[in-house]
């Protein structure tokens, strides 16, 4: 519709209009309930059909099987940092970080409070620009496990395929936040996946965490109720109040990326947005360049650089004139930013790619 932006937003970040549209329509009284989900009991009948049909579509989109469990918790992924070692480890427990980008490394800080990390790779002396080659990783024999960030937002670099622990008793954790249900992924190569809502399935305010369910129950004493993934899972995320409606929305979302077809429709949409938009880049002849290396650019959040930087403030302004919004780099890069989650249709990428194109006549 004419009245909405094209949102390139990192997150929150744009959501599918339809389902807006249905929330919008189920607002001020769900499905004859006489009451909006926002003002209904998290114990009540209607609340738990929306949090099991969610669950159940989660379950469905990415095929978890029964031997892990969905949670819907809060506190971002930020306090997946924490909640990761504090449930799988001892304090003396070795365990190994791959960083390459600022979230895997902020996943590493928190978690050298509660464990012993070590990173095995990171990317920085390369600004984050690229992914290890598996063979090379130095793991650590006796590392409880293996953390990675599956897509760095900052950055845009994603993984396109996943590394195996080294110890045969350690398990592959991953923070998904910005690449959630983006594309099908194989949930059994990993013990812990998690992700905050706010990029690619919903409102911020859920965090999402598939865990396998013998890695719960272990946590060190000193971990609050709060953080404890038993607790969480034997509530049925339902220990405490949840974010309802978040939850709710997480749901029509989910319903939404089945009605598409399911996720490998999903990624056929986003390999196409994202390579137009690179292919702009590339055939910009230097007009604008994007950092990463080619084999492992995200599809989520595409960073570039314009040759003459003192235009980037001026690319900014004119796009948001036309409705392209958000497209700033994060404060710790520079440069610009497209994030372009499942929510961003085709025809914003189209009119973004126009819109570069035009920029570059005027000013190449
Ligand atoms: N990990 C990644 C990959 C992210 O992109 C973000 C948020 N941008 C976070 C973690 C932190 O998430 P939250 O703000 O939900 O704590």
């Amino acid at each position: 519709a004419q009245d909405r932006v094209f949102n390139f937003a990192a997150g929150p970040a744009t959501l599918p209009e339809n389902v807006l549209r249905k929330a919008e329509s189920e607002l001020y009284n769900w499905r004859g309930a006489g009451m909006s989900v926002m003002e209904m009991s998290h114990r009540g009948k209607e609340f738990m059909s929306i949090i099991q049909k969610a669950e159940s579509d989660l379950r469905k989109l990415l095929d978890i099987s029964d031997d892990y469990a969905v949670l819907f918790l809060q506190g971002g992924a930020t306090t997946q940092f924490a909640c990761v070692p504090l449930n799988v480890c001892k304090p003396e427990d070795p365990v190994d970080y791959i960083v390459t980008g600022s979230w895997g490394d902020k996943a590493f800080k928190e978690a050298a409070k509660y464990c012993k990390p070590n990173v095995i790779w990171s990317g920085k002396p390369e600004k984050y620009t690229g992914i290890p080659a598996f063979d090379e990783l130095d793991q650590n024999p006796d590392a409880r496990y293996l953390h990675i960030c599956a897509n760095e937002t900052i950055h845009g670099v994603e993984f396109k395929d996943y590394p195996t622990p080294k110890n045969k008793d350690a398990v592959l954790i991953a923070d998904m936040s910005s690449n959630f249900c983006s594309k099908p992924v194989d949930v059994s190569k990993f013990g812990i996946i998690y992700a905050g809502a706010q990029k690619n399935v919903g409102p911020s305010g859920v965090t999402i965490v598939i865990i396998r369910k013998d890695l719960i129950g272990n946590a060190q004493g000193i971990t609050p109720v709060m953080l404890d993934y038993k607790i969480h899972a034997d509530n049925n995320s339902l220990y405490n109040t949840p974010p309802c409606y978040g939850i709710y929305m997480c749901g029509l979302v989910f319903e939404d990326l089945l009605a598409q077809g399911g996720l490998v429709e999903v990624e056929k949409k986003n390999i196409k947005k994202a390579q137009i938009l690179y292919d702009a880049i590339d055939e910009s002849k230097g007009f604008y360049r994007c950092p990463v290396e080619k084999s492992v650019r995200s599809l989520m959040n595409v960073p570039f650089t314009l040759e003459k930087s003192e235009l980037e403030a001026e690319f900014v302004k004119e796009a948001a004139k036309e409705g392209m919004i958000q497209l700033k780099g994060h404060r710790s890069v520079g440069g610009m930013r497209a994030s372009i989650y499942n929510a961003m249709p085709l025809a914003g990428v189209e009119k973004l790619v126009a819109f570069m194109k035009d920029f570059q006549a005027k000013h190449g």
